[in-house]
């Protein structure tokens, strides 16, 4: 194959040419090879295996072999693992951070707060198994009931490109806590991070089978692992109309799914916002992976008397963002793919067709031939409008300014998503009663927690999803409870 590998700087570490699949603790050639690309120049970057259901299905035969085993580890066994991949991340970290950064097309820094962020999920989850408690139920002298949590069994993981290293590593950190053996299906797209997490996992002597990975097509290898009849639960993240056809597929043979979907997240301004704080972090927050972020804040709902102060110091935000590869680390790096730049480049045609007027554009420099788009700001963008209410997924964001806090509140409720929002206001209590009317699964005040945030449990509502990934509330997604009745001989 032609890597592409000729600008690599000297420290950086080459890729493998070929990562086969990672079954069963093994590599495994896979039938059937395809090209990774690097977004940054559209060439390839590695090959991967595309799985087919026969494949799918050895890594979960290989998952369910292990399951029982696994699940019957005391938690301090099961959290020393955990905890040893993480040393091995961080070990690793420069070589993963820039295998990230190549394979999503993030800036350089991005990629490391990634591959931090993953290691923090396996320590964590590594830490907080071992301190684990549960409930008894007082029922009298004569009975008690104790809740015992035991794992599903097999899980499954579906994985977007977008956060690849901190999506898997949330999903399967929790579901190892939790004593499930995992099978995971990385979008083709961008699937090295958990590739190579598979690999440090058999490093750091996790049973084989435990850690299984099988990159493939979401329609082939995404839809045999989410119908399959060894599969218990069912972790999705990605679009709402994938996540429903993967509800879809558990529900007929009743098993549960956890949907972490997209989302149309609000910043709400209001009076007496300290626009100091506010601004610098919308706009971070929005062009963050080329607005490639389910939790991007993508509109920005102002009260009028800020609306001209926040336009200019978004619009010079903006104008200042670099563009280029990855690895040079500029503010904003490509798009995944050329598909996904040209359904931006349609939003933004589209709102300027009606008129809706742009505030702001950064350039991009001659001479990239990735898939980038131009960060692009647009004022009093309409309540009824495309850009308004549908996910774009690219660098690009809206104001609407609105009279009142009652007229903001239903501003950013005026959407069918439901994620994350922001409240910004330096009164506390007004932020307060704001913030609570809003139906999203995570809403800050005076600043923005996007998807990072390991110990903050996360998901969506409405459209958005259900179930919750992140802190210690996703051991109980992955755990059941089994209700012990104990009835004791009257005295
Ligand atoms: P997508 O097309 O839904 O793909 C997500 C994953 O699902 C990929 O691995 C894909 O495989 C697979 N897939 C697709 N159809 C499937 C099916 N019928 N059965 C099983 N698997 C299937 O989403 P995307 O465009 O890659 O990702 C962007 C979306 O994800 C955005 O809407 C974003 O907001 C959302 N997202 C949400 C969160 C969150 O935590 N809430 C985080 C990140 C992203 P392929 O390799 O074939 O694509
Ligand atoms: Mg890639």
């Amino acid at each position: 194959m032609a890597t592409d590998q000729a600008h690599l700087t000297a420290h950086e570490t080459p890729f493998e040419q070929e990562l086969g699949h990672e079954i069963g603790g093994e590599t495994v050639t896979p039938a059937r090879w395809v090209d990774d690309l690097d977004p940054a120049t559209g060439r390839p970057l590695a090959r991967v295996g595309s799985a087919t259901a026969a494949e799918v299905g050895q890594a979960v035969d290989a998952a369910s072999a292990a399951a029982a085993d696994w699940g019957r580890r005391a938690p301090a066994e099961r959290g020393s693992l955990l905890r040893e991949l993480a040393r091995l991340v961080r070990r690793d970290a420069d070589a993963l951070a820039r295998t990230e950064t190549r394979d999503t097309g993030k800036p350089l820094s991005q990629g490391r707060a990634d591959i931090t962020a993953a290691a923090r999920y396996f320590e964590f989850y590594g830490s907080v198994v071992e301190g684990a408690v549960g409930d008894s139920i007082p029922l009298g002298p004569n009975a008690i009931a104790i809740v015992d949590r035991e794992p599903h069994g097999v899980t499954g993981h579906v994985i977007p490109w977008n956060y690849p290293a901190q999506i898997t590593a949330r999903s399967v950190g929790a579901a190892l806590a939790a004593g499930n053996a995992t099978v995971v299906k990385p979008a083709d797209e961008a699937p090295l991070s958990a590739l190579a997490f598979a690999r440090l996992a058999r490093e750091a002597g996790f049973p084989a089978g435990v850690v299984n990975v099988v990159p493939g097509d979401g329609l082939e290898a995404g839809q045999a692992l989410t119908s399959h009849p060894d599969v218990a639960h069912v972790s999705f993240t990605g679009s709402v109309a994938s996540g429903r056809a993967v509800a879809g597929a558990c529900a007929a043979r009743g098993r549960p799914a956890l949907l972490e979907l997209g989302g149309k997240s609000a910043h709400v301004v209001l009076e007496g916002a300290d626009l100091d704080r506010a601004a610098p972090v919308i706009a971070r927050a929005l062009l963050l992976h080329a607005g490639q972020t389910c939790t991007a804040g993508t509109r920005v709902i102002v009260a009028e008397s800020l609306h001209g102060e926040l336009t200019e110091r978004l619009a010079a935000a903006f104008e200042a963002a670099t563009i280029g590869r990855g690895l040079d680390d500029p503010t904003v790096g490509p798009l995944i793919s050329r598909r996904q730049a040209e359904r931006v480049a349609g939003f933004v045609q589209r709102a300027e067709a009606e008129g809706t007027r742009v505030v702001a554009r950064a350039t991009v420099p001659d001479g990239l031939d990735g898939f980038y788009a131009a960060p692009t700001l647009f004022d009093r963008v309409p309540q009824g409008s495309e850009l308004f209410r549908e996910e774009v997924f690219g660098p690009v964001l809206s104001l609407t300014p609105v009279g009142s806090d009652e007229e903001a509140v239903a501003a950013a409720e005026n959407t069918s998503y439901g994620l994350t929002a922001a409240v910004w206001c330096q009164d506390v209590d007004r932020a307060l009663r704001a913030a609570r009317r809003l139906q999203v699964g995570q809403v800050s005040v005076n600043g923005y927690a996007p998807g990072g945030g390991v110990e903050l449990p996360f998901g969506g509502v409405k459209d958005s999803g259900y179930g919750r990934e992140k802190g210690v509330e996703a051991l109980r997604e992955y755990s059941r409870a089994r209700t012990l009745f104990i009835d004791l001989a009257a005295a």
